[in-house]
């Protein structure tokens, strides 16, 4: 018996300060309809657009998961994926009021706590599954994610830094015998010292505080790590986050290295056109 379908069981409000731009935002987290999926409604002016949580609305992937529709935008949208994807929520009313989701703490923690709130309700449908036939790879320069037919959802992350505090970290994930929420959820958002004025450069990171990211000195983290593996923990909580769009659970063991969003999107986009090819017959 496969996964069913689910939603929240009431509304609940999450509020909190956009990462890149620095704005006040309120977020309305709504039961969805049965099939309906993850979907953001995103006011702009006196019309609402419907932006699906899915591979051909992504618009940006520098530094952050950017969907848009008819000309309107929602950014950041990865962590709260995320928590729908450890979480298996497949159907949501995403109300957005401002062009970015709050970081909170820099982990998925709100959505998890907001959905713990509104709590969690199974529909009536089996989960839509992604489970690949055969192996498929994409690379770009060292980055490399493999993805091979499996029974059930496991990843490995390897973040690649020579970062002198960092090297090399590992973080796996198996939805059998781990525990998303306390496993996952908490890893924080991170960014070297170094990076940080060229965010700034770019528009980017307006929001940023240490409340916020972890930050990466040359000698130390601005506080103290929750896990010693937490950047790629929080890789892992990227992945799992970008996989989402493609609006299935997955049954696959994912092997990811040095990626980031633009090599998840990329991966996505080449399952996404498989995945129709096959609905086709
Ligand atoms: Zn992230």
């Amino acid at each position: 018996m496969g996964m069913r379908r689910k939603t929240l069981a009431r509304k609940v409000t999450v509020n909190g300060l956009g990462l890149h731009t620095g704005e006040w935002v309120n977020v309305f987290l709504h039961p969805a309809q049965e099939g309906e999926g993850i979907v953001f409604y995103v006011r702009d002016g006196r019309r609402v657009v419907h932006i699906p949580a899915l591979t051909p609305f992504v618009a940006d992937t520098r530094r952050r998961v950017v969907l848009a529709k008819d000309g309107v935008s929602v950014q950041t949208v990865e962590h709260l994926l995320a928590a729908c994807f450890g979480i298996g929520i497949t159907d949501l009313v995403v109300e957005v009021k401002g062009a970015e989701l709050p970081i909170g703490d820099g982990s998925a923690q709100l959505w998890v706590d907001a959905f713990k709130e509104a709590s969690i309700v199974p529909l009536n449908e089996p989960a839509p599954i992604f489970s690949p036939a055969k192996t498929v790879t994409v690379q770009d320069g060292n980055a490399l994610i493999t993805v091979a037919p499996n029974d059930r959802f496991t990843a490995t992350v390897t973040f690649v830094t020579d970062h002198p505090l960092v090297g090399v970290q590992t973080a796996t994930f198996d939805e059998e015998t781990d525990d998303f929420v306390t496993a996952i959820a908490p890893a924080r958002t991170f960014g070297f010292w170094e990076e940080v004025e060229a965010l700034l450069t770019q528009g980017l990171a307006k929001g940023g505080s240490l409340e916020n990211a972890l930050v990466v000195f040359p000698d130390r983290y601005s506080s103290p790590l929750r896990f010693p593996d937490e950047l790629a923990r929080h890789k892992l909580l990227d992945l799992m986050g970008d996989l989402t769009l493609l609006g299935r659970r997955w049954k696959a063991r994912v092997t990811a290295r040095a990626s980031g969003h633009s090599l998840h999107h990329r991966l996505c986009q080449t399952l996404w056109h498989q995945v129709a090819q096959e609905e086709k017959g």
